[in-house]
Protein backbone atom coordinates (compact mmCIF):
# COMPACT_ATOMS: atom_id res chain seq x y z
CA UNK A 1 0.00 0.00 0.00
CA UNK A 2 1.15 3.32 -0.89
CA UNK A 3 1.48 5.97 1.47
CA UNK A 4 -1.28 8.07 -0.42
CA UNK A 5 -3.41 4.89 -0.14
CA UNK A 6 -3.02 4.77 3.73
CA UNK A 7 -4.28 7.98 4.09
CA UNK A 8 -7.12 7.58 1.99
CA UNK A 9 -8.07 4.34 4.36
CA UNK A 10 -7.43 6.18 7.43
CA UNK A 11 -9.86 8.83 6.66
CA UNK A 12 -12.07 6.36 6.10
CA UNK A 13 -11.75 4.68 9.43
CA UNK A 14 -11.96 7.84 10.80
CA UNK A 15 -14.94 9.18 8.75
CA UNK A 16 -17.44 9.68 11.78
CA UNK A 17 -14.88 12.08 13.50
CA UNK A 18 -15.27 15.92 13.40
CA UNK A 19 -12.49 16.11 10.62
CA UNK A 20 -11.21 12.80 9.47
CA UNK A 21 -8.15 14.27 7.05
CA UNK A 22 -6.77 16.34 9.89
CA UNK A 23 -6.68 13.46 12.61
CA UNK A 24 -5.38 11.13 9.69
CA UNK A 25 -2.62 14.01 8.90
CA UNK A 26 -1.93 14.31 12.39
CA UNK A 27 -1.63 10.47 13.08
CA UNK A 28 0.59 10.44 10.08
CA UNK A 29 2.74 12.86 11.44
CA UNK A 30 3.46 11.33 15.00
CA UNK A 31 4.17 7.87 12.58
CA UNK A 32 6.77 9.72 11.38
CA UNK A 33 5.56 10.72 8.22
CA UNK A 34 5.65 14.84 8.30
CA UNK A 35 2.62 16.86 6.44
CA UNK A 36 5.65 17.74 3.37
CA UNK A 37 6.29 13.67 3.14
CA UNK A 38 2.73 13.11 2.98
CA UNK A 39 2.62 15.06 -0.32
CA UNK A 40 5.91 14.59 -2.03
CA UNK A 41 6.69 10.79 -1.12
CA UNK A 42 2.73 9.75 -1.65
CA UNK A 43 3.50 7.03 -3.62
CA UNK A 44 6.15 5.41 -1.45
CA UNK A 45 5.19 2.11 -0.41
CA UNK A 46 4.62 1.42 3.36
CA UNK A 47 5.19 -1.80 5.25
CA UNK A 48 1.90 -3.67 6.13
CA UNK A 49 3.21 -3.26 9.77
CA UNK A 50 3.35 0.37 10.09
CA UNK A 51 -0.10 0.56 7.79
CA UNK A 52 -1.61 -1.89 10.52
CA UNK A 53 -0.48 -0.43 13.28
CA UNK A 54 -1.55 3.24 11.88
CA UNK A 55 -5.04 1.74 10.79
CA UNK A 56 -5.86 0.37 14.62
CA UNK A 57 -4.35 3.79 15.91
CA UNK A 58 -7.14 5.26 13.93
CA UNK A 59 -9.81 2.73 14.46
CA UNK A 60 -9.05 3.46 18.80
CA UNK A 61 -9.49 7.19 17.91
CA UNK A 62 -12.69 6.51 15.71
CA UNK A 63 -13.92 4.87 18.65
CA UNK A 64 -13.37 8.14 20.75
CA UNK A 65 -10.48 7.50 22.43
CA UNK A 66 -8.40 10.92 22.36
CA UNK A 67 -5.60 11.33 20.28
CA UNK A 68 -3.47 12.41 22.69
CA UNK A 69 -3.80 9.26 24.44
CA UNK A 70 -2.85 7.36 21.64
CA UNK A 71 0.00 8.99 20.70
CA UNK A 72 0.32 9.63 24.38
CA UNK A 73 1.90 12.99 23.94
CA UNK A 74 0.21 16.44 23.95
CA UNK A 75 1.67 20.09 22.58
CA UNK A 76 1.65 22.56 25.56
CA UNK A 77 3.08 25.72 25.85
CA UNK A 78 6.04 24.96 23.04
CA UNK A 79 6.75 21.76 24.61
CA UNK A 80 5.77 18.21 24.12
CA UNK A 81 4.53 16.83 27.36
CA UNK A 82 3.82 12.79 28.13
CA UNK A 83 0.44 12.07 28.56
CA UNK A 84 -1.89 8.92 29.40
CA UNK A 85 -5.01 7.93 31.19
CA UNK A 86 -4.06 9.13 34.45
CA UNK A 87 -3.65 12.75 33.43
CA UNK A 88 -6.07 15.22 31.89
CA UNK A 89 -4.95 15.67 28.75
CA UNK A 90 -3.75 20.09 28.63
CA UNK A 91 -5.94 22.52 26.91
CA UNK A 92 -4.77 25.14 25.06
CA UNK A 93 -7.36 27.37 27.19
CA UNK A 94 -4.93 26.57 30.34
CA UNK A 95 -2.13 28.47 28.35
CA UNK A 96 -4.12 31.72 29.90
CA UNK A 97 -3.58 30.56 33.18
CA UNK A 98 -0.07 29.97 32.70
CA UNK A 99 0.28 33.58 30.91
CA UNK A 100 -1.38 35.28 34.02
CA UNK A 101 1.11 33.44 36.98
CA UNK A 102 3.68 34.63 34.57
CA UNK A 103 2.60 38.43 34.49
CA UNK A 104 1.98 38.47 38.24
CA UNK A 105 4.88 36.85 39.31
CA UNK A 106 6.87 39.30 37.07
CA UNK A 107 5.02 42.68 37.47
CA UNK A 108 4.65 41.93 40.83
CA UNK A 109 8.08 41.43 41.60
CA UNK A 110 7.50 38.34 43.50
CA UNK A 111 10.62 36.27 44.64
CA UNK A 112 8.85 33.86 46.53
CA UNK A 113 8.42 29.61 45.97
CA UNK A 114 5.13 28.93 43.39
CA UNK A 115 2.68 26.11 43.83
CA UNK A 116 1.04 24.46 41.59
CA UNK A 117 -1.90 22.18 43.05
CA UNK A 118 -3.79 18.75 41.15
CA UNK A 119 -0.90 19.70 38.84
CA UNK A 120 -1.76 16.40 36.55
CA UNK A 121 0.90 16.03 33.72
CA UNK A 122 2.62 19.38 35.36
CA UNK A 123 2.11 20.85 32.62
CA UNK A 124 1.27 24.42 34.33
CA UNK A 125 4.04 23.84 36.48
CA UNK A 126 6.53 23.23 33.92
CA UNK A 127 5.15 26.18 31.53
CA UNK A 128 5.76 28.29 34.64
CA UNK A 129 9.43 27.18 35.42
CA UNK A 130 10.19 27.17 31.61
CA UNK A 131 9.27 30.81 31.49
CA UNK A 132 10.43 31.98 34.71
CA UNK A 133 13.41 30.25 34.60
CA UNK A 134 12.88 28.86 38.62
CA UNK A 135 11.41 25.82 39.84
CA UNK A 136 7.63 25.14 40.79
CA UNK A 137 6.61 23.07 42.90
CA UNK A 138 3.97 20.51 42.54
CA UNK A 139 1.16 18.61 44.57
CA UNK A 140 -1.34 15.94 42.83
CA UNK A 141 -3.60 13.49 44.97
CA UNK A 142 -3.18 10.97 42.53
CA UNK A 143 0.54 8.72 42.83
CA UNK A 144 0.36 7.48 38.67
CA UNK A 145 -0.68 11.25 37.86
CA UNK A 146 2.15 12.67 40.02
CA UNK A 147 5.01 10.24 38.09
CA UNK A 148 3.81 11.75 34.95
CA UNK A 149 4.18 15.27 36.37
CA UNK A 150 7.66 14.45 37.45
CA UNK A 151 8.57 12.86 34.52
CA UNK A 152 7.65 15.72 32.16
CA UNK A 153 9.13 17.85 34.33
CA UNK A 154 11.98 16.82 34.70
CA UNK A 155 12.74 15.82 31.06
CA UNK A 156 11.57 19.35 29.95
CA UNK A 157 13.25 21.48 33.09
CA UNK A 158 16.22 19.70 33.41
CA UNK A 159 15.78 19.78 37.36
CA UNK A 160 14.87 17.83 39.71
CA UNK A 161 10.72 18.25 40.69
CA UNK A 162 9.61 18.91 43.75
CA UNK A 163 6.21 17.12 44.16
CA UNK A 164 4.20 15.99 47.00
CA UNK A 165 1.34 12.94 46.70
CA UNK A 166 -1.28 14.66 48.80
CA UNK A 167 -5.13 16.01 48.81
CA UNK A 168 -4.50 19.63 47.98
CA UNK A 169 -2.44 21.63 50.91
CA UNK A 170 -1.87 17.85 52.77
CA UNK A 171 2.25 18.11 52.35
CA UNK A 172 2.97 21.49 52.45
CA UNK A 173 1.97 21.93 55.92
CA UNK A 174 4.24 24.98 57.27
CA UNK A 175 5.24 26.30 53.80
CA UNK A 176 4.67 29.89 52.41
CA UNK A 177 4.59 30.60 48.70
CA UNK A 178 4.43 34.04 46.51
CA UNK A 179 2.35 32.51 43.85
CA UNK A 180 -0.32 29.13 44.59
CA UNK A 181 -1.54 28.47 40.87
CA UNK A 182 -3.98 26.03 39.71
CA UNK A 183 -6.45 24.22 37.43
CA UNK A 184 -8.27 21.89 39.56
CA UNK A 185 -11.27 19.41 39.39
CA UNK A 186 -14.36 22.13 38.47
CA UNK A 187 -17.27 20.63 36.17
CA UNK A 188 -20.75 19.67 37.53
CA UNK A 189 -21.46 16.00 37.83
CA UNK A 190 -24.11 17.51 35.21
CA UNK A 191 -21.45 18.98 32.88
CA UNK A 192 -19.34 15.43 33.22
CA UNK A 193 -22.61 14.02 32.13
CA UNK A 194 -22.47 16.39 29.01
CA UNK A 195 -19.13 16.34 27.71
CA UNK A 196 -17.86 14.94 24.23
CA UNK A 197 -17.21 11.25 23.94
CA UNK A 198 -13.26 11.80 24.40
CA UNK A 199 -13.49 13.79 27.23
CA UNK A 200 -15.32 10.53 29.24
CA UNK A 201 -12.08 8.56 28.83
CA UNK A 202 -10.43 11.36 30.70
CA UNK A 203 -9.71 10.54 34.38
CA UNK A 204 -13.34 11.97 36.29
CA UNK A 205 -11.05 12.58 39.08
CA UNK A 206 -9.27 15.86 37.40
CA UNK A 207 -12.57 16.81 35.78
CA UNK A 208 -15.46 16.59 39.10
CA UNK A 209 -15.41 19.32 41.16
CA UNK A 210 -17.84 18.45 43.82
CA UNK A 211 -20.74 20.18 44.97
CA UNK A 212 -24.16 21.27 43.15
CA UNK A 213 -21.88 23.93 41.43
CA UNK A 214 -18.60 22.25 40.95
CA UNK A 215 -16.74 24.50 43.16
CA UNK A 216 -15.98 22.08 45.75
CA UNK A 217 -12.56 21.60 45.86
CA UNK A 218 -12.00 25.53 44.76
CA UNK A 219 -13.48 26.67 47.91
CA UNK A 220 -11.75 24.30 50.05
CA UNK A 221 -8.21 25.55 47.92
CA UNK A 222 -9.62 28.94 48.81
CA UNK A 223 -10.01 28.83 52.23
CA UNK A 224 -6.81 26.92 53.03
CA UNK A 225 -4.54 29.27 50.51
CA UNK A 226 -4.74 32.32 53.35
CA UNK A 227 -2.34 29.95 55.76
CA UNK A 228 0.11 28.92 52.46
CA UNK A 229 0.72 32.76 51.04
CA UNK A 230 2.97 35.01 52.22
CA UNK A 231 1.21 38.46 53.11
CA UNK A 232 0.84 40.17 49.25
CA UNK A 233 0.93 36.91 47.50
CA UNK A 234 -1.29 35.69 44.89
CA UNK A 235 -3.67 32.94 43.83
CA UNK A 236 -4.94 32.24 39.74
CA UNK A 237 -7.49 29.44 39.32
CA UNK A 238 -8.81 28.24 36.32
CA UNK A 239 -13.04 27.65 36.10
CA UNK A 240 -15.52 27.25 33.88
CA UNK A 241 -16.65 30.44 32.45
CA UNK A 242 -20.19 30.25 34.46
CA UNK A 243 -17.72 29.94 37.66
CA UNK A 244 -15.80 33.13 37.49
CA UNK A 245 -18.54 35.61 39.31
CA UNK A 246 -18.51 32.83 42.16
CA UNK A 247 -14.86 32.28 42.28
CA UNK A 248 -14.23 36.36 42.16
CA UNK A 249 -16.91 36.87 45.31
CA UNK A 250 -15.35 33.63 47.18
CA UNK A 251 -11.80 35.14 46.84
CA UNK A 252 -13.03 38.29 47.95
CA UNK A 253 -14.64 37.17 51.30
CA UNK A 254 -11.61 35.33 52.10
CA UNK A 255 -9.80 38.64 51.96
CA UNK A 256 -8.44 38.94 48.55
CA UNK A 257 -7.98 42.56 47.08
CA UNK A 258 -7.55 43.31 43.31
CA UNK A 259 -9.73 40.10 42.15
CA UNK A 260 -9.40 39.82 38.62
CA UNK A 261 -11.23 37.83 35.77
CA UNK A 262 -9.12 36.56 32.60
CA UNK A 263 -10.46 35.86 29.53
CA UNK A 264 -9.21 32.50 27.67
CA UNK A 265 -8.87 32.23 23.69
CA UNK A 266 -11.94 31.93 23.25
CA UNK A 267 -12.67 34.87 24.95
CA UNK A 268 -14.65 33.52 27.57
CA UNK A 269 -13.98 33.99 31.45
CA UNK A 270 -11.52 30.98 31.99
CA UNK A 271 -9.07 32.55 35.17
CA UNK A 272 -9.70 34.20 38.41
CA UNK A 273 -6.70 35.79 40.63
CA UNK A 274 -6.47 37.94 43.44
CA UNK A 275 -3.64 39.05 46.09
CA UNK A 276 -4.01 38.14 49.58
CA UNK A 277 -3.53 40.79 52.09
CA UNK A 278 -2.71 38.76 55.51
N1 LIG B 1 -11.61 22.50 30.88
C1 LIG B 1 -11.83 21.11 31.12
C2 LIG B 1 -12.99 20.59 30.30
O1 LIG B 1 -13.90 21.33 30.03
C3 LIG B 1 -12.05 20.83 32.59
C4 LIG B 1 -10.81 20.97 33.33
C5 LIG B 1 -11.00 20.82 34.79
O2 LIG B 1 -11.99 20.32 35.32
N2 LIG B 1 -10.01 21.27 35.46
O3 LIG B 1 -13.01 19.46 29.91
Amino acid sequence: MTLFELKRKLIETGERLEDPMLEARVLLSFLGFSPLRQIADKDEEISETVAGEALAMMEKRASGYPMAYITGVKEFWGMEFKVNENVLIPRPDTETLVETAIDLYKENDLKGDILDLCTGSGAIASSIAKELNRDVKMADISPLASETAKENYERLIGRKADIRVGDLFEKWEGCKFSLIVSNPPYLTAKWCDEVDEDVKKEPRLALYGFDEDGLGIIRRIIKDSGNFLEKGGYIALECDYRQCSMLSKLLETEGYSGVNIKKDLAGKDRVVYGKYNG
